[in-house]
């Protein structure tokens, strides 16, 4: 999670490796990995932000959110922003932890381990994890050994994995890794998938004719079902990035 992660601190973890891990209040550097740090947030991340804050996703955007172009090829990268203390502190770390705890980000569910996930042209979906061993963390060799299902059932990721893996998809269109620039119609989209609630708006305008067929019960599902609202973004920004 820290921008200064060496490489000598990442360890390939096959699936049946066991590790002792455990964060607490008791360990002497509780909360340290909450301040300096780049936070990439997904739109599920910010969705379940937003809601757990009392916030509508384009306020918490507004509020909370960074939004960088990459020099290199791509869409923007959202991360959360900092509060400027000194220390560059989450903005939700408190001295008794997370006080966003139960809808944090899939990062900070995911350490101390990394995920990355890809589909292969037989639509199978692979995923696979290192080990971050930073040196400042020592939550290292506590706890029971455990592997990586039971750290992800732990954490509560499923649906987080599930909901960023969705939108790996676009994030890895075949036209992407072709070199093409996300044009500005493609970039709003994407930007939509982080603020649904002006996305509902502009779905639920009967008037407006979608490039994806959605039938009358979808629409109406889409009022108040943010996973389907979320889901058929991400099949929209699909189907725009496949019309070339
Ligand atoms: S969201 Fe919570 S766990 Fe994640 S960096 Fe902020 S305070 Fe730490
Ligand atoms: S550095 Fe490691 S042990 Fe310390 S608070 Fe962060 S995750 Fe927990």
């Amino acid at each position: 999670m820290r921008p200064d992660l060496a490489p000598e601190h990442v360890r390939p973890l096959t699936p049946d490796e066991t590790f002792r891990f455990s964060c607490h209040p008791g360990v002497a550097c509780f909360t340290d990995c909450c301040r300096q740090l780049d936070l990439a947030l997904t739109p599920y991340d910010a969705l379940r932000l937003s809601k757990h804050l009392g916030l509508t996703p384009s306020t918490f955007l507004d509020q909370y959110v960074l939004v960088e172009q990459p020099e290199d090829l791509g869409f923007p990268q959202v991360f959360l922003g900092m509060v400027d203390d000194g220390h560059a502190s989450c903005p939700f770390v408190t001295a008794s932890g997370c006080s966003v705890y139960a809808d944090r980000p899939s990062a900070c569910r995911t350490y101390p381990l990394g995920r990355g996930a890809f589909t292969t042209p037989d639509g199978k979906r692979h995923e696979m994890h290192v080990l971050l061993t930073e040196p400042h963390c020592k939550g290292f060799n506590q706890g029971t050994p455990q592997d990586i299902s039971a750290w992800q059932k732990d954490q509560d990721l499923a649906l987080y994995n599930a909901m960023n893996d969705e939108l790996l998809a676009v994030l890895q269109h075949p036209r992407l890794k072709e070199g093409h620039q996300p044009e500005a119609r493609e970039v709003e989209i994407f930007l939509s998938l982080y603020t649904l609630d002006t996305f509902r708006n502009l779905l639920l305008d009967a008037t407006i004719a979608l490039p994806i067929s959605v039938t009358d019960s979808e629409r109406q599902q889409l009022a108040t079902d943010d996973l389907a609202l979320l889901r058929l973004g991400i099949r929209w920004l699909n189907h725009v990035l496949s019309q070339h």
